[in-house]
């Protein structure tokens, strides 16, 4: 066993005993022993337990837990305070900038166990509201995340996005006029998790070869078979395809659908998918409509391109309004007359849906009855003088542990509409989540159900569901069911948009908004949303004002 390694063990019980409030001198003692081994000049496993007790700053009781480790391959005092440390607390030891003092403040008062909530918290920007925490820890601690999310090989698409949007105008820029250049693969069809970005040009693999070399942000690179690779200093692959003008079009399109998708193109023509000016020519020659690359994943598009009945997708303009968003009153970063006016006069909607917690998140400044009242009294004054803008009283209302809701009926009553989230409890297995999502959709006052399975991209599995239960239950009972537009949720999966849209069931793009940055995600809402085949109008968000309005009134007055 290397001195490192038996280092490392130490520091890592020194930190644990921190975490845990153990005695701040034997705490102290044990760190400065992990230093102390680190630095011996000889090697520790060739001396006995003696000889290293001896050593200054080791002494006996240290001495003995090396040897221990040593001959047993563990420290029980270490083992035992591993067993009561969450895994995801442990991954904080290893993010830079993060040590136990800071961890206690995130577990304790944040109630943040996962490096993936922890993330999630630093893009809503709870972090800077903790003790000890300031804008700049927060922005190293997400980027230190991000690190550690690049190495497990898959990037979140509005990561990605802005590194290809940059390298893609670089390489624009670069390129003489006449030279084709486009996204294409999995990047082009919007999915929400990437391995890499694919570009296909018309440019020579000497001009694309010059300009890696030149971008200083792309280093090494590989060239084989009409592709070049390299590697964004991020972590993301990034590659370059190459082909002729006279195919190009034909060689975007077979480079952006997925393997299902082309194979199935493959089956309409003997030999193989035919060659035309523009994808859409290639698509009439195959006798289909045109398919957007959204869609083009091997499910239902080619028999309905076929049929002529692609769904007409949303767009970002169709979208009239937002539902479920934060202010001050919760855990949201700017008032409520700022994120009212951000969307009336920078985003020209029609109306905002406010949707703070409910009392029982606690760690969200969750509203008691009195707040509610007092913000809706605000909402009022504000509702005159915002005219025609206006501000619908919703609540994000926690479903708890057995499927109720957080409020007593006659509150619940008394919002416009209830977001029902589960947002506590998350370990559950399929029929126990199943049936609290049920027993919360079957609840009267509830219109939306939010984030239904409570994933968080690349860090929380989120609680496994009967999709087809609980869709089946929304469409049973009118609840609509949120896409979660923060590009770390995306939930409800894109996958299950068709069978919600085939059942009757509304969807809506819900930014989440924590602040006024935070409703631009509707874009990222939009784009699985158009992957999941919905049309504006299936998206409740799309509905006008008026027609929201009355939407929201009936289902009201249909309670008995
Ligand atoms: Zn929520
Ligand atoms: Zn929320």
């Amino acid at each position: 066993m290397e001195n490192k390694i038996i280092s490392r063990k130490f520091r890592l019980l020194s930190q644990l005993m921190e975490l845990h409030g153990e005695n701040s001198f034997k705490t102290k003692a044990i760190a400065n022993a992990a230093f102390k081994l680190d630095k011996l000049p000889f090697k520790i496993i060739d001396k006995t337990e003696q000889e290293l007790s001896a050593e200054q700053g080791i002494g006996k009781s240290i001495a003995s837990k090396v040897w221990e480790l040593i001959h047993t391959g563990c420290i029980e005092d270490l083992e035992a305070l591993l067993a009561k440390t969450p895994e995801g607390i442990l991954e904080m030891l290893t993010i830079k900038g993060l040590g136990p003092k800071k961890i206690l403040i995130i577990w304790n008062t944040l109630a943040i166990e996962t490096l993936g909530e922890l993330y999630y918290a630093c893009n809503e920007n709870r972090l800077i509201e903790a003790k000890g925490f300031g804008l700049k820890t927060q922005e190293e601690i997400k980027m230190a995340i991000e690190f550690n999310m690049a190495s497990q090989g898959l990037f979140l698409y509005s990561q990605a996005e802005k590194l290809a949007s940059s390298i893609f105008d670089t390489l624009k820029e670069m390129l003489s006029d006449q030279h084709l250049l486009s996204y294409t693969g999995d990047f082009r069809r919007k999915l929400e998790l990437l391995s890499s970005v694919e570009l296909i040009t018309t440019a020579s693999a000497e001009e694309i070869l010059i300009y890696i070399e030149k971008d200083k942000r792309l280093i090494q690179f590989d060239y084989q078979e009409n592709k070049i690779r390299t590697v964004h200093e991020s972590g993301l692959p990034i590659h370059f395809i190459l082909s002729n003008v006279n195919e190009f079009s034909k060689h975007l399109l077979i480079t952006t659908g997925n393997q299902q998708h082309i194979a199935l193109l493959e089956q309409l023509y003997e030999k193989g998918v035919p060659n035309a000016e523009s994808e859409e020519a290639i698509y009439r020659q195959l006798n289909l409509d045109f398919i957007e690359p959204e869609l083009r994943e091997g499910l239902d598009e080619v028999q309905k391109a076929h049929d002529h009945t692609l769904p007409n997708l949303i767009t970002y303009d169709d979208i009239k309004g937002t539902l479920h968003n934060h202010s001050t009153y919760s855990d949201g970063v700017h008032s409520l007359k700022e994120m009212a006016l951000y969307c009336k006069d920078v985003l020209q909607l029609q109306y905002l849906g406010i949707c703070d917690h409910s009392r029982t998140a606690v760690y969200a400044n969750g509203l008691k009855e009195d707040r509610v009242r007092l913000q809706w009294e605000e909402i009022d004054s504000l509702n005159q003088t915002l005219y025609p803008f206006k501000i619908f009283k919703g609540i994000e209302s926690d479903i708890l542990g057995d499927g109720s809701l957080d409020y007593p009926d006659e509150l619940l009553r008394e919002f416009d509409f209830v977001v029902a989230s589960v947002h506590a409890n998350l370990k559950m297995d399929e029929e126990k989540a199943t049936l609290r999502l049920i027993k919360a959709i079957e609840n009267p006052y509830t219109t939306i159900l939010g984030h239904p399975t409570g994933r968080l991209l690349l860090s929380r599995k989120g609680y496994p569901i009967d999709y087809k239960k609980v869709i089946d239950a929304c469409a049973a009972n009118g609840v609509a069911i949120e896409v979660n537009a923060n590009p770390l949720r995306l939930d409800l999966d894109w996958r299950w948009h068709r069978y919600a849209i085939e059942k009757g069931v509304y969807l809506s793009i819900n930014p989440d908004a924590h602040r006024v940055e935070g409703f631009h995600d509707m874009r990222y809402g939009t784009l699985v949303a158009r992957k999941g085949g919905l049309t504006a109008s299936q998206c409740l968000n799309c509905f006008d004002l008026e027609k929201l309005d009355s939407y929201f009134s009936s289902r009201k007055t249909s309670i008995k």
